[in-house]
């Protein structure tokens, strides 16, 4: 048996139907450098998904290997209950620097900086003796992570139906998206509904909600769905009025995803100052794609209200491997990496910038593509809306992908690119002319089937491939 046979055996696959690997196999990975995946047949695949927005500098990225490998040498793990590590210190510190909100708590996955997030902002009301405050609200199409706290405030049905008697009920609120306003509602009068809907829910139902949780600027999970940082500026002020938190899910976003450092920093308040939320949630791109690392930072008044003699008015909250020095080695050489300028004077975010633009006029004839719906940009996140009603696109697009050497992962109906910061003029260019070539013939392959056949044939029909 191959490592593709034998992983069908013995591992069940993330956001799997398991099945559906009889058609389309789990593609065995045996090594990586930079952008590109190798495959156990020797084949080349440019990872245009940073390995689920994880990865921001490549695979094998010197910087954070030789950092990790320091680490092992003087510290592998240990406990942060009672006891604490320089990697920690400094990350903790930093972060608090870059953000103007410390006090990092971690944990090592997104999912656990969202329950993280929950918990403490409920928490912090019920020791300022508001122990009514302990609902939340999301918006449509949010995604938040999958254990049960977290899909709670998640709107992704297809992850959410089969739990749904596990999870906690949360308010659902209208999405800033575009794409969802009402036949003949422009944009800005979309965006408006939006923010008085919340301020309606808020005005109404304050006393019992402890905060708002939402992705800034990009909706990842719901397709890449995109909004106005005028949006964040009116939560905060809406938060500020009715006493209520805001925690910016950054776990997607954060590190120079949407072209600044973190994605609320876009959202410039009447002040002529970037808005601040109450909590950022950190996880994917945190280690570059290396290690699972999580973060929860807060401001000094939720830390506060934790501040007493009373142990049970501690946030007991932990995990075994909370600030895994290893993880907090990589997060730095990330953060040393975003600091850093090349011989033209350039950082991180001023090159994506100019990559960005390159990559951008490569992909005009991908937005005047007649079945593109919509397409929508920012910083290094791209996606087209496909015009096509058929169920099984997304995995027959993936599928098409992988043979003409790329990783993409449509969903739904929506293929987008979210590549690691390292792309090459040849990369960018092979990207962009697989992208159309593959959809186009994806295109002709499902026009050509008969209409609804696909929903009962080889391949089922309903995961999006988030
Ligand atoms: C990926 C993601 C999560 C969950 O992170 P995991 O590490 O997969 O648990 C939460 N929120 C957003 C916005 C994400 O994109």
């Amino acid at each position: 048996m191959n490592w593709s046979e034998r992983s069908r055996q013995a591992v069940w696959h993330p956001c799997t139907q398991m099945k559906q690997h009889e058609q389309l196999p789990p593609r065995a990975i045996v090594s990586a450098e930079g952008p590109w995946l190798v495959d156990d047949a020797g084949h080349r695949i440019l990872d245009a998904v940073s390995s689920w927005w994880v990865n921001l500098f490549g695979h094998g990225f010197a910087p954070i290997r030789e950092a990790i490998t320091d680490q092992l040498g003087r510290v592998d793990h240990i406990m942060l209950a009672g006891l604490t590590h320089p990697p920690v210190v400094e990350l903790s510190e930093r972060l608090g620097q870059l953000t103007g909100l410390g006090h990092a708590f971690y944990a090592s996955d997104g999912a656990s900086a969202t329950e993280i997030s929950l918990k403490m902002s409920a928490h912090s009301w019920r020791n300022r003796g508001q122990a009514g405050k302990h609902r939340f609200i999301g918006l449509e199409g949010g995604y938040h992570g999958e254990t049960a706290g977290a899909l709670s405030v998640t709107d992704i049905p297809l992850f959410r139906e089969a739990y749904a008697p596990l999870l906690r009920l949360s308010a659902t609120l209208p999405s800033p998206d575009p794409r969802r306003a009402a036949p003949g509602v422009s944009a800005e009068q979309h965006l408006q509904h939006c923010i008085d809907a919340l301020a309606a829910h808020l005005a109404e139902h304050a006393q019992e909600i402890a905060a708002i949780i939402l992705e800034p600027l990009v909706q990842g999970a719901a397709g890449m769905a995109m909004h106005d940082p005028a949006y964040l500026v009116a939560v905060r002020r809406l938060c500020d009025q009715h006493q209520v938190h805001w925690i910016a899910d950054e776990i997607a976003v954060g590190f120079g995803r949407t072209g600044t450092l973190f994605a609320h920093q876009q959202a410039i308040g009447p002040d002529g100052v970037a808005v601040k939320p109450d909590f950022i949630c950190l996880s994917k791109g945190l280690t570059g794609g290396v290690m699972p690392l999580s973060a929860v930072l807060t401001t000094d008044a939720v830390y506060q209200a934790f501040w007493d003699d009373r142990t049970v008015h501690g946030f007991l909250h932990s995990h075994s491997y909370t600030g895994n020095p290893l993880a907090c080695r990589a997060a730095l050489a990330v953060l040393d990496t975003f600091a850093a300028r090349d011989a033209q004077g350039r950082d991180v975010l001023a090159r994506n910038r100019e990559a960005a633009a390159h990559f951008h006029a490569l992909t005009e004839p991908l937005r005047r593509h007649p079945r593109v719906k919509a397409h929508r940009h920012i910083g290094m996140v791209w996606a087209w809306d496909i015009d096509t009603t058929e169920p099984t696109f997304a995995q027959r697009y993936h599928r098409a992908a992988l043979d003409a050497g790329l990783l993409l992962r449509p969903i739904g109906h929506t293929l987008y690119v979210m590549p690691p910061y390292v792309l090459s003029p040849d990369d960018q260019r092979f990207l962009a002319d697989g992208l159309l070539s593959v959809l186009d013939a994806v295109l002709a392959e499902v026009d050509a089937l008969p209409a609804h056949t696909a929903a009962s044939g080889a391949i089922a029909a309903t995961a999006p491939m988030a």
